[in-house]
């Protein structure tokens, strides 16, 4: 056995990417296991950590969620109601805990993002930080002073109500609760519904671009107003666009009507961190989950 190393899991819905790192952080070790069922996929993931033989000051868990982040629920570390087979009900924590007997920091990839974006990454030196994600979903996580906002559990930053564009006619949206949230009208698979094909595939000049770019921007309008974040980190396979971010920022501007403090193209930034983001964002969580005891499940 050598010094305390913090093992990494990025929990997806196809793959976990496991990861262990050294006590100063130092990503060591990766692996990767196909996510499956609960058992078959976390039993596989606990096998290739024991096969590190190394002894563990924490595990920091990024995982798909929804998730019951609620420490005073029976179910907290479960994943709540997914449409993904065999996943409703799995409990992500206890079997590391019971394996390692060390403390277990559990969160959504997002949540997780957004503590490594602020930590080692774009909002590195900010005390605030909002994290959204603009790809298959839209998801996002907020932190200040170190620490993720948590209400009964994870915010869903996605599910925002915006207003309609005016020359938004006759598409219902793609969220299968809500139809028109902001994931509804502009992830990734709502510009494909509505367009056929991504802001990329369809050009810089096609108007999908300046109407996803006004959606997005009255988004951040809203999390401005509500949260005053020193830092907007805007990740994930749309914001990957062309001119987007730019768009973006513009829309955000305008739809705060003045209400806008300092300057978008420094608060509003592309991700920092690069390979590896969603190891960082699990270690984030290890290391939160010691510097937090009541944060920790032993
Ligand atoms: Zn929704």
């Amino acid at each position: 056995m050598s010094a305390a190393h913090y093992a990494l899991v990025e929990a997806g819905g196809t793959k976990f990417v496991l990861g262990l790192a050294d006590a100063g952080g130092t990503i060591l070790a990766r692996h990767r296991v196909e996510t499956t069922t609960p058992e078959a996929t976390l039993g596989a993931s606990i096998a290739w950590l024991r096969e590190q033989r190394v002894a563990l000051a924490a595990v920091g868990i990024a995982a798909f969620g929804p998730l019951d982040l609620d420490r005073a629920s029976t179910t907290y570390g479960h994943i709540r109601t997914t449409p993904k087979p065999h996943w409703t009900g799995a409990d992500f924590v206890t079997p590391f805990a019971e394996a390692f007997a060390c403390p277990v920091g559990l969160d959504t990839d997002v949540n997780a993002a957004a503590l490594a974006e602020q930590r080692w990454g774009a909002g590195k030196g900010h005390g605030s930080l909002l994290y959204l994600t603009v790809g298959t979903g839209i998801g996002g996580g907020f932190v200040s002073d170190g620490r993720l906002l948590h209400g009964l559990t994870h915010p869903e930053m996605g599910h925002m109500r915006v207003p309609r564009h005016g020359d938004d006619h006759g598409f219902a949206g793609a969220c299968p609760f809500h139809g028109a949230c902001i994931e509804g009208l502009a992830c990734g698979p709502a510009i494909k519904a509505r367009w056929g094909a991504s802001l990329t595939e369809l050009g810089a000049d096609h108007p999908a671009n300046a109407m996803i770019a006004w959606y997005l921007g009255r988004a951040l309008a809203n999390f401005q107003a509500v949260l005053e974040p020193a830092c907007i980190v805007l990740g994930g396979g749309v914001m990957a666009t062309a001119g987007l971010l730019e768009r973006v920022r513009a829309e955000a501007v305008a739809a705060s009507a003045g209400y806008f403090l300092g300057d978008p193209a420094k608060i509003i930034v592309p991700p920092g961190l690069g390979t590896d983001s969603g190891l960082r964002g699990a270690l984030a969580l290890a290391l939160s989950s010691i510097a937090e005891p009541a944060a920790a499940v032993a």
